[in-house]
């Protein structure tokens, strides 16, 4: 039987995003978030996000990730959770 994905390891990573022609002016921040699975290493991959009323917490639903796909980033969000 396969890795029934029990045990998470999450990294989170905060960077700076600046104009391309000018380093020096901050546009905005961003945060990358990785899960994966502390048993098999595999990825999970995100659907759905979304945040809290005062944004400042992101809830998205995960599934473990399959090998070798490409996930889409442009799904359309269900019009369901809050
Ligand atoms: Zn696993």
């Amino acid at each position: 039987m396969g890795c029934k994905h029990d045990g998470f390891e999450a990294t989170v990573n905060i960077e700076k995003v600046v104009e391309k022609d000018n380093p020096n002016v901050l546009v905005g921040r961003t945060a990358s978030v990785k899960i994966k699975c502390v048993d098999c290493g595999d990825d999970f991959a995100f659907i759905n996000p979304f945040t809290n009323e005062e944004s400042t917490e992101i809830r998205i639903a995960v599934k473990p990730a399959r090998k070798g796909k490409t996930i889409s980033m442009n799904k359309k969000p269900k019009k369901n959770e809050q």
